[in-house]
């Protein structure tokens, strides 16, 4: 496994493997990788000769008050990780490499970006957004894979791919639990073993919900309301619970292509979880804790 630290040097790469006929898949993550992370590898192994992941910690889409300094960095056991799953090429840039100064131009998201997560982190997707756009730029992918776990973020990076011509083919993989539920989250090393088990209310909630609406219930007030109730548990602090159209809007009735949407805290750490109500929980893959 090569690894690139200079971001001309990632494009050198990246464009020497597309002149010699490889298609470049990508996984942009920010370390710290659970096994979430290394089934996005598998998909763009599959769907690409050559596949570069990268792990920077982006300063540009924490708020001035989140985790950034905290933010779990563990690059050795990355490495190891990484190359055991056959990743061909790891960038990690040094902050002053991809930032030589604080960007006066960045990807704003518009109106997508101020709900939900950005509602409560302002800044956040135009920080993500003008990274993803950056890193796209040095490694020229030919398809790029991001996790449904984060789906508004999934959204707008497939919308920004659209709207600013990016061309590259950007595959959204289903998010990966443990047996019990709970979404993989590099912020899961944060809970202390009771707030583990209070996290497990994030996934309860939407199984519940689906549960309602599998049962005929397809009023999305009351569906939201059986969410929140399902949502309490020691030290969780619901941050919203939302039924949602695939593009975000507000939705009255619930089908098939309802997403349902949470956010928490969880003592000091916020998580996020989602389904789709026609696809279900139980079409996420689940995995052994390691
Ligand atoms: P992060 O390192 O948290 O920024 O995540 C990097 C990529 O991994 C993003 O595309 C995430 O959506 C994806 N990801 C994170 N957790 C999971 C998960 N549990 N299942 C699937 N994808 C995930």
């Amino acid at each position: 496994m090569q690894e690139i630290t200079d971001p001309q040097a990632m494009r050198a790469w990246a464009r020497a493997e597309r002149q010699r006929g490889r298609r470049i898949g990508f996984v942009p993550t920010m370390g710290a990788l659970h096994e979430g992370h290394l089934q996005l590898v598998d998909r763009a192994r599959s769907r690409a000769d050559r596949v570069v992941m990268s792990i920077f910690v982006n300063p540009l889409q924490f708020g001035p008050h989140e985790d950034f300094a905290n933010y779990p960095r563990t690059l050795a056991r990355d490495r190891e990780l990484a190359m055991q799953r056959g990743v061909e090429c790891l960038f990690t840039p040094a902050a002053t490499s991809i930032y030589p100064e604080s960007p006066v131009i960045r990807v704003l998201p518009g109106s997508l970006g101020d709900l939900l997560e950005g509602a409560t982190r302002p800044g956040h997707f135009a920080g993500v957004l003008t990274v993803v756009a950056k890193l796209f730029h040095f490694v020229e992918p030919d398809i790029a894979v991001f996790g449904r776990k984060d789906y508004q973020q999934a959204l707008l990076i497939r919308r920004m791919n659209e709207d600013l011509s990016f061309g590259i083919e950007v595959d959204v993989a289903p998010t990966v639990r443990e047996l019990d539920g709970l979404a993989l989250s590099s912020r899961n090393v944060y809970l202390q073993p009771d707030e583990r088990r209070s996290a497990l209310a994030l996934s309860r909630s939407l199984r519940a919900v689906e549960q309602a609406w599998r049962g005929g219930q397809a009023d999305a007030q009351e569906l939201t309301r059986r969410g929140l109730e399902v949502l309490t548990a020691p030290n969780v602090h619901p941050d919203y619970f939302a039924l949602v159209s695939e593009q975000l809007e507000p939705v009255k009735r619930a089908d098939a292509r309802t997403v349902a949407l949470v956010a928490a805290r969880v003592g000091k750490t916020r998580l996020i979880d989602n389904v789709m109500l026609g696809e279900g929980i139980g079409s996420d893959t689940a995995v052994r804790a390691s």
